[in-house]
């Protein structure tokens, strides 16, 4: 009878937390995480864009990708998409401009952390600290203070396309220093891998919005980090283009680590 009660109190409380959880979580995009294609067809070189930033923004008010041709690093924030353009120039590119490659959710904090002095390689050896597993996906937000940042962008490509790490061996790197903004992430788990960046992939927008880029390093004085919980996952993929000829049988772990560090 004790036995019967144990498991009936169990499936009770079970219930209980999922609606807890249900309940925190009704926005109905929230936490969902919206893709166009995949890193692994980035770093063969299939830059064409085909989905519209403007359709985009229904699916998310916050994100990272890239846009037509590799044409600069994208940062969706608050609604608006930047564009970080090779020169190191903030755009906001108009909403028929097409992506090849983004990821964007419906910000939500599930969890809030004010930081001290901190840095990049501190966040990613503490990942613990902050994260309750590395197996979910998440999208991470750090408003702060920084001592010091490095960031890159990639230029604009012409067809036939170079493959990702051949851009990346000569990105232009811009240095911030005593600069405040805003770090737009995500971070995917391991077994995504083909599929987006793993581990934490990082964007910076200053506070000024006139600066920015793919996050190489970054050293904060003083901040919060906000993290959304995304365990829903939905891939838009290209009807045609180079994307149907691709190859996606070779494994390209090394050319991602290259091509993102
Ligand atoms: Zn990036």
């Amino acid at each position: 009878m004790k036995k019967i009660f144990l498991v009936l109190f169990s499936i009770v409380f079970l219930f209980a937390c999922d609606n807890d959880f249900e309940h925190e979580n009704n926005e109905p995009t929230s936490g969902v995480l919206v893709q166009v294609s995949v890193i692994d067809a980035l770093l063969q070189g299939i830059y064409d864009g085909y989905f519209p930033i403007g359709d985009l923004k229904e699916y998310g008010n916050y994100g990272i990708g890239t846009f037509n041709g590799l044409d600069g690093e994208m940062i969706v924030f608050n609604d608006t998409v930047f564009q970080v353009v090779a020169s190191g120039d903030v755009k906001r590119p108009l909403d028929d401009v097409l992506t090849p490659f983004a990821a964007v959710t419906m910000m939500h904090a599930d969890t809030t952390f004010m930081l001290s002095a901190t840095s990049f390689e501190e966040i990613k050896l503490n990942f613990d600290s902050y994260f309750p597993t590395p197996n979910l996906f998440y999208a991470v937000k750090i408003k702060g203070d920084f001592k010091y940042l490095k960031t890159r962008s990639v230029p604009k490509q012409t067809k036939p396309y170079p493959p990702l790490v051949e851009v990346t061996a000569n990105q232009p790197e811009f240095e911030f220093e005593n600069e405040s903004g805003d770090i737009i992430g995500l971070y995917c788990p391991e077994y995504a891998k083909g599929i987006n960046v793993t581990g934490l992939h990082l964007h910076f927008l200053n506070s000024s919005r006139t600066g920015g880029g793919h996050i190489l390093e970054f050293s904060l004085k003083q901040g919060s980090m906000e993290i959304g919980y995304l365990m829903d996952y939905r891939l838009i993929l290209p009807e045609g283009g180079d994307f149907y000829g691709g190859d996606f049988t070779v494994d390209r772990t090394d050319d991602l680590e290259e091509a993102e560090n």
